[in-house]
């Protein structure tokens, strides 16, 4: 397989783009070789700029929940665009987006909009701390809620070590204001309240962990987060900028039956777009400018060619009855690809909820707390992953991240998978 012309872009990447990427996962430095650069994808499909064609599984880390360019989406920004394609005053599509986003998460009363998952969390924060006038931020091992400095600690598949951050660059005053507890320990919280909780402004947490693999939480856990937040007067804030509108039409907080504070979204919600949204109830959105005394802006947020993706891609979720489909999918991709899992000769496993999976090299039961791989399995990944986008199968390059589903993906696309899976696993 020609990887040329990925090879020479890649290059001249270098020269002018640290790393030859604009967010680190892409580099394959987990997995080594040389990231394919993509021309174009058309449904359950990436053909790279070698001609090459592969099943996608990356689905750009989980906005393309309809699979690429579907046709619905690019019609309504097509449409969006020849109306022009910023104006920086109020538009319809921003209004439209906001009803829908609040008619399908109940917890909300009001949202906004931003450009990023990133800004749609830091901003939350920022409420949070306006509304509850307390700085404490409260995060768990192995999530990740963006680049924004107070979160960068203990962040995805960054190494889960107390209170340092993940990142060069965070100040220690930052860091200071964040406390990390690992998932799945009622009490390591129940301590941490008892001790702090006056404090805590929010604990923040992705209901549905799925940035350090899926690391599926017991619901007991997520209630005692629930119950010692009310009693402390701290907001419970759900990051459901993978799972919102994923896993159900009401995101985690309604497979789970859980009802937060404050949640962010992003990826699906732009249908591609760079989008994000924060919300809460009217009460503590009021602490946002223009009304509150907490600041917030955007030149492009609510912009009206990404609402028109938004809309169109929960218009087109709703109408073909989505999430059932996609959990129909989830079930298939199950039922076709764990029988081969089970015949590896190491460790292999599938973590699966809804449309997301998780190829887990951990050891024993599915790891509900972060823990790093050793570093055997970390290289037979890196195989694993090279042997199949050889075979056109393209996997996210990391063994921490998950797979994504979309409704463009069919049975024949897992059975392909699949018998890519058993001629790599048998070498
Ligand atoms: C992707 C992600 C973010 C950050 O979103 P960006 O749009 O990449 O800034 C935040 N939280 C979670 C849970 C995410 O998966």
């Amino acid at each position: 397989m020609s990887e040329r012309a990925s090879a020479a872009l890649y290059e001249r990447a270098q020269r002018v783009i640290p790393g030859g990427v604009n967010s680190p996962v892409r580099a394959f430095r987990a997995v080594g070789g040389t990231p394919r650069f993509i021309e174009r994808g058309e449904g359950a499909y990436v053909f790279d700029v070698d001609g090459q064609r592969y099943i996608d599984f990356v689905g750009s880390w989980g906005p393309l929940i309809l699979g690429h360019a579907p046709p619905p989406v690019v019609q309504a920004v097509t449409d969006a665009c020849r109306k022009g394609m910023t104006f920086g005053a109020p538009c319809a599509g921003e209004v439209e987006l906001a009803e829908r986003i609040v008619r399908a998460y109940p917890a909300l009363e009001q949202v906004r909009f931003v450009s990023s998952g990133t800004e749609a969390v830091m901003s939350t924060i920022r409420v949070a701390r306006a509304a509850t006038r307390r700085s404490l931020i409260v995060k768990f091992a192995g999530c990740y809620h963006g680049h924004a400095d107070h979160l960068l600690v203990a962040a995805g598949s960054g190494l889960a070590t107390f209170g340092r951050p993940s990142s060069a660059g965070v100040p220690e005053a930052f860091v200071s204001a964040t406390r990390v507890l690992p998932l799945d320990d009622e009490a390591a919280a129940r301590e941490l309240f008892a001790r702090e909780g006056a404090a805590v402004a929010a604990v923040i947490i992705e209901p549905v962990p799925a940035n350090h693999g899926l690391l599926l939480q017991r619901r007991r856990f997520l209630e005692l987060l629930r119950e010692e937040t009310r009693r402390h007067g701290a907001l419970l804030l759900f990051d459901e900028v993978i799972s919102g509108f994923r896993l159900a039409r009401g995101g985690a907080a309604e497979k789970i039956g859980i009802r937060p504070d404050m949640a962010t979204f992003g990826k699906v919600i732009g249908g591609g777009m760079p989008v994000g949204a924060f919300g809460g109830s009217r009460e503590v959105m009021a602490h946002l400018a223009p009304q509150g005394d907490a600041y917030q802006a955007g030149t492009l947020s609510g912009n009206p060619v990404a609402m028109a993706a938004g809309i169109a891609t929960l218009d087109t979720l709703e109408r073909e009855d989505g999430w059932s489909r996609l959990e129909s999918l989830g079930a298939a991709f199950e039922r076709i690809i764990r029988p081969v899992l089970e015949q590896a000769p190491f460790p292999l496993h599938l973590v699966r909820l809804g449309s997301l999976a998780w190829l887990s090299l951990h050891a024993g039961d599915a790891p509900r707390s972060a823990s790093p791989l050793p570093a055997d399995a970390t290289q037979r990944f890196a195989k694993l992953f090279h042997g199949l986008l050889a075979r056109g199968i393209y996997l996210p390059p990391s063994p921490y991240e998950v797979c994504f589903l979309s409704l463009a993906h069919r049975e024949e696309h897992f059975a392909e998978l699949a018998s890519a899976l058993e001629a790599v696993l048998r070498v």
